[in-house]
């Protein structure tokens, strides 16, 4: 693939996720699916993995409508204390039992660097929250683990704040990462955060890591997420993160911003002309 002319400074510091670093994109290689290559990449699933059957009948939906990976939280990182705070290392097993069932690879958050090892025997790709972007001994420890990890946002961060995140994993030996831009926090209120689309061009033009976009949390209006996600393609995304539930209204976490599997459906047919347009396939 080809990359972008780059007029845009290089930060002097970094130098593993830069593009003097490596020519080529950085392409990472899990079960048949390229993430930074040909393909955009679609990861769906619920937000949080609540019990057997909705973890199962979303793997399902998602599989059947076409994603190539499956996300879902069992660690949850919760404003507040009284909130569900995900099924811990039971969620983990069911997500397990979900990919065996569909053959999809796991996407799932890691929150705290003794618990690495643990979502590590789990999770295809270990996920850093927007809450941890800058939870350098967690860093450290992805950095260290044997799985491709996606690196979101913090939801203040500067785009050249999240590179340095980049590099602290990269620096640690660890060279499939993965950007993912989930919003940030602007004076805008009718959206919960955000989505930065100049993010995907920068990033590219700047580094080598392939660039996801989460329009879920970025928008956290299930209207919004099929503009933004194909903005975000047509931005050049690697690959789009999107929640969804086999029944929203019921999601004991971020159901507003969920699709339901029709929606889904819908969602996927409405991307292709985008992916197409761009010279990219799912
Ligand atoms: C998530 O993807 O489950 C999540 C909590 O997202 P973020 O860290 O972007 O808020
Ligand atoms: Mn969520």
């Amino acid at each position: 693939m080809v990359m972008l002319a780059c007029d845009i400074p290089i930060p002097k510091k970094i130098k593993l996720a830069v593009r003097s670093y490596e020519s080529q994109k950085t392409i990472i290689k899990l079960n048949g699916i390229e993430i930074g290559g040909d393909q955009v990449v679609i990861m769906a699933g619920p937000c949080s993995v609540e019990s057997r059957e909705q973890v199962l009948e979303a793997a399902i939906v998602v599989k059947e409508a076409g994603a190539q990976i499956l996300r879902g939280g069992a660690f949850k990182p919760r404003t507040l204390p009284y909130s569900f705070q995900g099924l811990g290392e039971e969620g983990l097993k069911l997500l397990a039992e979900a990919r065996d069932e569909t053959g999809l690879p796991i996407v799932t958050e890691v929150m705290d660097p003794s618990e690495v090892e643990l979502v590590e025997t789990y999770a295809d790709i270990l996920q850093i929250g927007t809450r941890n972007m800058q939870n350098f001994p967690l860093l450290k420890s992805v950095g260290r683990a044997d799985k491709p990890v996606m690196l979101k946002r913090g939801m203040s961060a500067t785009i050249n704040e999240w590179l340095g995140c980049a590099e602290y994993i990269l620096a640690e030996g660890n060279h499939d990462v993965i950007m993912c831009e989930r919003g940030i926090r602007t004076f805008e209120q009718i959206t919960r955060n955000t989505v930065d689309i100049s993010a995907v061009p920068i990033l590219h033009m700047i580094s080598h890591l392939p660039v996801i976009i989460d329009p879920s949390h970025g928008t956290g209006t299930r209207s919004l997420v099929g503009p933004l996600a194909k903005a975000g393609i047509a931005a050049g995304a690697d690959g789009i993160m999107v929640e969804v539930h086999p029944h929203p209204d019921e999601a004991l976490c971020d159901g507003a911003q969920s699709l339901s599997p029709e929606e889904f459906k819908f969602f996927m047919n409405d991307i292709k002309p985008i992916i197409s347009a761009v010279n990219r396939r799912l």
